[in-house]
Order: structure tokens, then sequence, then C-alpha cells
């Protein structure tokens, strides 16, 4: 699942590609937007907000989504003439990109933004965006990031620490790559209570991870290492069943959080306190338990 610094990298493309031009075509491929009419529509601006975009329109309305697991937007040079949108209303297939569903498309005069297998995506006018992002936590990557009311909201939440950084209502931007890569760096077990955690290693946890994704905005390879080269961009995560870069244990992976909202963490038994109570220490490959 694209990630915070990931999104964020998406709304400056989109941004850079439609901001202050108007749209000459535009079709909403989703239940309920499907008559809704953007042509002619000044975009003012794309901004993100945690895992969420926000493109702003000048006509007090905003197309928000969000890309779960696999959703993507793609931005490409506009056709001559402009692509025709809506093709297939009767009855036709859906337009397929890459093996994805084309659920949205933006024409602008020099730019087209395609969204691919979106997870989410609703219009809705710009003064009531707070309806589908007002129950997001401090946004890691904005520049106003309050990071005492993040520590505040990790101190009063349920559960483990590990859940507790994935929970975008604490603080938003994490994904299972930060959340394993920050508590690794910070060796703190990822299944410790979060109530038990003092709230200075708190602090220090919400500006590791501040860190990492900030790190990350400004190029398409993140990376916690500093190495950009594929396969040596993490320690922990997507490397379950190799040793550990720091002190040679096998890293793991194993599932964290609540039963119906379990997410995989990778951890490094050796740095972090041991195996965690959902891993069942079996031999690992680097699809991990969860897999098998
Ligand atoms: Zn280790």
């Amino acid at each position: 699942m694209p990630e915070g610094d990931a999104v964020w990298r998406t709304a400056r493309r989109l941004h850079e590609a439609l901001a202050g031009r108007v749209l000459l075509a535009a079709d909403l491929r989703w239940p309920n937007l499907s008559t809704a009419r953007l042509a002619g529509v000044g975009v003012d601006e794309v901004v993100p907000r945690g895992k969420h975009l926000l493109a702003r329109f000048d006509n007090g309305w905003t197309l928000h989504s969000h890309l779960r697991m696999d959703g993507s937007w793609v931005v490409e040079p506009t056709a001559t003439p402009p692509r025709r949108v809506a093709p297939r209303r009767s009855g036709g297939r859906p337009e397929s990109r890459g093996g994805g569903f084309v659920r949205a498309v933006l024409v602008g005069p020099e730019w087209t933004a395609i969204g691919v297998d979106l997870g989410m995506l609703d219009l809705v006018r710009t003064d009531r965006e707070h309806t589908l992002v007002g129950h997001l936590g401090p946004d890691l990557l904005d520049p106003g990031f309050d990071a005492g009311l993040a520590v505040t909201n990790l101190a009063a939440a349920e559960g483990t620490v590990g859940a507790a950084l994935l929970d975008q209502s604490n603080l938003a931007g994490i994904g299972t790559i930060w959340a394993s890569e920050t508590l690794f760096a910070e060796r703190v077990p990822p299944w410790t209570p979060v109530r038990d955690v003092p709230s200075e290693r708190l602090a220090r946890i919400v500006e590791r991870a501040r860190m990492l994704l900030t790190g990350s905005i400004q190029h398409p390879v993140p990376t916690s290492t500093g190495v950009r080269q594929p396969g040596r961009t993490t320690y922990v995560h997507g490397r379950s069943g190799r040793p550990c870069r720091r002190c040679g244990a096998t890293v793991r992976v194993a599932s964290i959080g609540a039963a119906t909202r379990e997410r995989p963490m990778f951890y490094c038994p050796g740095c972090q306190g041991g195996l965690g109570p959902t891993d069942d220490g079996r031999p690992i490959g680097p699809l991990g338990a969860l897999r098998r």
C-alpha cells in the first residue's frame, strides 16, 4: 500500500500536471459520480493529507481519492485531439490499464491524469473535506506537523505500539514499511503495549518516523538505509528470513493489530526483544509466515 511519502509524491505530480489549468474533459467511473461534470472547471491545487489525495477545484468542490492497496494515478501527455472520455457507457467492458481498471480521467491542456484501481473516490464541497479526512491525526509530512499531539494520541491508544503507529487517527502517513523500519531503528518491540512506552520514547519514535518519511518524499525509491539499490533499501521490511544488518539474527515477520485489521510487521528478534507473541518461530521465507 502506498504510504504517506508515496502519496505526497503522487500529489506533487498531479499538482504540477493540473494545477492552474482548466479541465478539458473529465470522467469519474464510480458509483454516484458518473454524472459529475468537471469539464471547464479549473484546478486550484492537489494536496496530500496522510494517505489521501485532495484535488481542489475553483468551483468550490474537491475530488478526494485514496489508493488503498494497488491504486495509482498515471500522468501522461494529453492526446491531440484530447482523449475521448466515457467511451463505455453503452455496455462496453471497463477500460483497463496495466491490469487495473481506470476509475477516473482528468484531461488538462497538457497533461491527462488517469486514476487506476483507486480505493476511494468522492466529490465533496471543499468546505466539507473534513467529513472525509477529519478523522486523521497529525500528518507527518505537513510542515505544521504537531508532534506533541501525535505523541498524546499514541499514548492514549489501545493495543500495541506497532498497531498504534499504523492507526491513521493517531498520526497520518505511516504504513507497514515505515512502521517496521521506525520500530527497528528505535529498537522497540512492536508488540509492546503502547501504554507501557514512556512518552519520551514515543516522541523519539514519532521523530524517527517523520525523518524517514520526509527523507523519502523527493525520490521515487524510498530508503531507510540510505542505499537505493534494489534489495538494500530497508533494514527489516521485506527481509524476513534474512540476517539483520545490525546484529545478524534472522529478521522475521508476524501479524499485528486487531483480528480483523491484521497487518504484517517485520522486525528483528535480536534487536527488538525476542519473538513477537503472534510469531510461531517457524522457519520463514522472504514472503513471511503470513502467506505460507
Ligand atoms: Zn538485529
